[in-house]
């Protein structure tokens, strides 16, 4: 019988969120790992990978599946608009070009770009939403706290999460960040009127949520057409 499994490539693979999704992935029946890629080349949990400089000569794939840094992103996208295949990416701190470039890269491949991949933050973007439409006059906060090796900062949750409050309310939150200890990511927009306070927050407490919703994602756009995918409409639609 033919293998129908879903072949990903795993991008940063050495990283916190590249180990988590070799790790489930490897346990995961739906799909398959057609290979590994990180900076240095050195084998992962006992999974050999490909250096970096050597991406173009990966395996066939269906899906890569991206966490790595932004200056790590651009080669990634290259590849899948060559191979035509899928790309599922996690990375933040991305410049306005690149993601201008996978905006225009989605008229030829499925592309899903999630700062998140929580289903309790995707359920977040709607409540925020809705309290932001809801007290306009308030003031708001997002104050976001990460691990101490986080790069970028605001999160990219937290620029998402704004920007779902901007729309409802015309104006963004003031941000603020945490960086701490190994803190795997909390997100808290606080809106504040006279004599009240309305707090909504999110704690992730385990990497495996957003690794799961990851390959959760491949698994659900390897096939489908060219376009901008979100993963709300994808996980939750
Ligand atoms: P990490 O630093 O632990 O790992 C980064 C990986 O990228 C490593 O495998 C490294 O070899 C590779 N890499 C780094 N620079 C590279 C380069 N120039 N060329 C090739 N490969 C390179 O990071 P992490 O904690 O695993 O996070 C990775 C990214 O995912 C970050 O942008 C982080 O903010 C993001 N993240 C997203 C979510 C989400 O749900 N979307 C969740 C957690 C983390």
């Amino acid at each position: 019988m033919a293998d129908t499994r879903i072949r990903l490539l795993i991008h940063g693979a050495s990283g916190r969120m590249g180990r988590a999704v070799l790790r489930l992935a490897a346990a995961d029946a739906r799909v398959e790992i057609a290979g590994a890629v990180n900076r240095s080349g050195n084998k992962v949990d006992g999974v050999r990978a490909l250096p970096s400089e050597r991406l173009s000569a990966a395996l066939p794939f269906d899906v890569l599946v991206d966490f790595s840094q932004p200056e790590a992103f651009d080669a990634a996208l290259e590849l899948c608009l060559q191979r035509g295949t899928a790309l599922v990416c996690g990375t933040t701190g991305l410049s306005n070009a690149q993601r201008a470039a996978m905006a225009s890269a989605s008229a030829s491949i499925p592309l899903l770009w999630a700062a998140n991949f929580s289903v309790g933050v995707a359920v977040m973007h709607e409540l925020v939403a809705r309290a932001a439409g809801a007290l306009p006059g308030w003031e708001c906060h997002l104050v976001e706290t990460h691990h101490a090796h986080k790069r970028d900062a605001p999160s990219g949750t937290a620029l998402s999460l704004g920007e779902s409050i901007a729309n409802a309310r015309g104006a963004p939150p003031q941000y603020l960040s945490l960086r701490a200890g190994d803190v795997v990511g909390e997100h808290l927009a606080q809106f504040t009127g006279h004599g009240e306070r309305l707090e909504l927050i999110h704690r992730a407490t385990d990497r495996d949520i957003f690794a799961r919703g990851a390959i959760e994602a491949a698994a659900r756009i390897a096939g489908r057409g060219p376009g901008l995918y979100s993963l709300g409409r994808v996980l939750l639609g």
